[in-house]
């Protein structure tokens, strides 16, 4: 059974993964991972099977406590068990899967996802389908669970995920823990491994560590400086931090884009260059936190109110620092937006453009539109409100709207039926209930130009 449309080998809707205990041991030469996954699951119907996701890695070995009849059979992409009686709605069972290999990005139409190999270390990129590439899973973006993670490798590597964990020794190799309690889809989760430097940071109150490379201190201490400043800034627009801390990768690799994990944001060595220039990325990381990491999506179908959300952070940083006010960015990306192809629909762009910049823009101007109709504080009291109603849920983006009206006691239909489903770009609304000041004419100039010349680069 289809799942989600815009995945449609990935998950099992019959069951919910409800905890992982992943226990991994990893060789960095010759990239060689032997792991157990011990999943608990709890049944949604009454099932005679569990599918799991697993790409490119062996299955030797699956337990179910209690039921010691149960088979497994791999195919290229599943591990199925099967029970020797089936399980009744409700019904929890636990299942071990020891597995092995050497792991590799699988190839997608998102481009390569998943565990990847750095020069020195490695690095998973998940998002959309990845997860599966290093763990067996229920691979959906509804699908929320708590995790333990052991790591057991080569001495001399920081091994980071978006929680605080703890080193020990074991014999010739370092032996981390790590616990998440926060409801986190597989596709969240995340391992980086390599040799980083740590550096603690107060984020306005929130716990902040940065990793990066020897040599790149000054790079990561200068374009990170003003994070503490973006947190406050967030929390006051959109609600308190989500997380019990916040932490920041950044690979010696360059990579493509940065992206979002539980708890962190991954940026390559080409994405800081020591004089704040993709600051907009460092705010949309963080940004994520509220919005896809805690308000996750219940299918890739409403990616828009990750990106989208995200993306107006942006903006939202942009003016909270004294720069282009978001107002002034709206006009501009407009304008760039206006004339570019207008064939995409943001509340179901289709897979092969859920990550396309006009999702992002779009999405982002539809905030925008719906600020300048409501005005300023009930907008952010409904991005406030949003978050604390749907904290660790999933949700799509009638849900959206329906708050929307609901906050603002007004039918705002039409509005969300221009910006989100119609193919064609409306115009802004003119704003009479806002105060924030419009964008002089050289402003505009100047922030077309500049909006015209950006590149692609977010995650
Ligand atoms: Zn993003």
């Amino acid at each position: 059974m289809i799942v989600d449309p815009y995945t449609p080998v990935s998950g099992d809707s019959s069951y919910a993964a409800v905890h992982y205990d992943l226990d991994l041991d990893y060789k960095l030469a010759g990239n060689r991972l032997t792991a157990t996954a011990t999943i608990d699951i709890r049944a949604r119907e009454e099932i005679r099977s569990a599918a799991f996701d697993l790409v490119g890695l062996r299955v030797s070995r699956v337990k179910v406590a209690g039921d010691t009849r149960a088979s497994f059979r791999q195919t290229d992409r599943k591990v199925r068990v099967t029970f020797s009686t089936p399980l009744a709605a409700g019904d929890t069972a636990r299942i071990a899967i020891t597995y092995a290999g050497a792991p590799q990005p699988r190839r997608t139409r998102w481009g390569l996802l998943g565990w990847e190999e750095l020069e020195d270390g490695l690095i998973v990129a998940s998002q959309p389908t990845g997860a599966p590439t290093w763990f067996p899973c229920n691979d959906l973006p509804c699908e929320k669970s708590t995790y333990a993670l052991r790591v057991a490798t080569d001495p001399g590597y920081a091994v980071v995920t978006g929680a605080t964990g703890t080193r020990a020794r074991a014999g010739r190799r370092d032996a981390w823990s790590f616990t998440i309690d926060t409801p986190t889809p597989s596709y969240l989760l995340t391992l980086q491994i390599g040799p980083y430097r740590e550096t603690a940071v107060d984020l306005a109150g929130v716990p902040g560590r940065l990793f990066h490379p020897a040599g790149l201190e000054n790079r990561a201490a200068a374009d990170f400086a003003l994070l503490g400043d973006m947190m406050s800034a967030f929390a006051e627009s959109f609600g308190p931090y989500p997380f019990p801390q916040y932490t920041i990768v950044v690979t010696q690799d360059d990579l493509e884009i940065p992206l979002e994990a539980q708890g962190m944001g991954i940026f390559g060595s080409n994405h800081i260059d020591g004089a704040g220039s993709l600051e907009r990325l460092v705010a949309h990381e963080l940004a994520h936190q509220w919005f896809g990491n805690s308000v996750g999506v219940e299918g890739w179908q409403h990616i828009w109110l990750n990106e989208g959300f995200a993306c107006y952070a942006e903006w939202v940083w942009s003016e909270a620092s004294g720069k282009a006010t978001a107002h002034g960015l709206a006009l501009a990306h407009h304008a760039r937006l206006a004339a570019l192809p207008q064939d995409l629909r943001v509340s179901d762009p289709g897979p092969d453009l859920m990550f396309d910049d006009r999702v992002y823009t779009r999405g982002a101007l539809a905030l925008h539109a719906l600020r300048l109709t409501v005005g300023d504080d009930p907008f952010f009291a409904l991005l406030r409100e949003w978050t604390t109603r749907h904290r660790f849920g999933v949700v799509t983006t009638a849900d959206f709207t329906a708050l929307a009206e609901e906050q603002a006691g007004a039918a705002l239909g039409s509005l969300f039926a221009a910006w989100l489903d119609d193919t064609a770009l409306p115009d802004l609304p003119k704003g009479g209930k806002r105060g924030a000041r419009p964008a002089s004419i050289t402003e505009r100039v100047g922030l077309i130009d500049a909006v015209f010349r950006r590149d692609r680069s977010r995650g």
